[in-house]
């Protein structure tokens, strides 16, 4: 395995380490992740929620509404509200804002999703799957990845 990649938030009092490589990574450009990050699109790497180590501080989790009426649970840094990482649903996969790496270029996006609301000046590179809406993640991650979250999934 590669050198463990670390990250946190603005203010340093959350720190983590993720303990393996991430399942996938996601760029999404929809409606949510655009209000969530004020920006065009969130990069999450998926990873099981146990090689999130936690080493400082204790993201504190805020419910966020979403547009179907759901909502999703944001866990932000307690001090400087940065968020570091969410869930949709099932606690055992956590959603790591790849943008909070100490080295955000050390992930890129193994599939782009919601393309259907992607700002139109962003230009997505043509060698990674993109989806108008969601994926069918059995076809698209690696056998590995897919191993490890039936592990979890149990
Ligand atoms: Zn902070
Ligand atoms: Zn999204």
């Amino acid at each position: 395995m590669s050198v463990p990649r670390e990250g946190g938030c603005a203010c340093g009092a959350v720190r983590y380490r993720l303990t393996s490589e991430p399942l996938f990574i996601h760029c999404c450009h929809c409606l949510n992740c655009q209000r969530q990050t004020g920006s065009a699109f969130v990069i999450n790497a998926l990873i099981e929620a146990d090689r999130v180590e936690v080493l400082s501080g204790t993201p504190q989790p805020v419910e966020a509404p979403r547009d179907d009426g759901s909502a999703q649970t944001i866990f932000r840094c307690p001090i400087c509200q940065i968020a570091v990482f969410s869930e949709y649903g099932r606690p055992e996969v956590r959603f790591v804002r790849a943008g909070t790496l100490d080295d955000p270029s050390t992930v890129a996006p193994d599939v782009h999703i919601y393309t259907r609301s992607k700002l139109d000046w962003v230009t997505l590179p043509e060698s990674v799957p993109a989806f108008e809406a969601y994926y069918d993640s059995k076809k698209l991650w690696p056998a590995a990845s897919l191993e490890r979250l039936a592990a979890v999934m149990r």
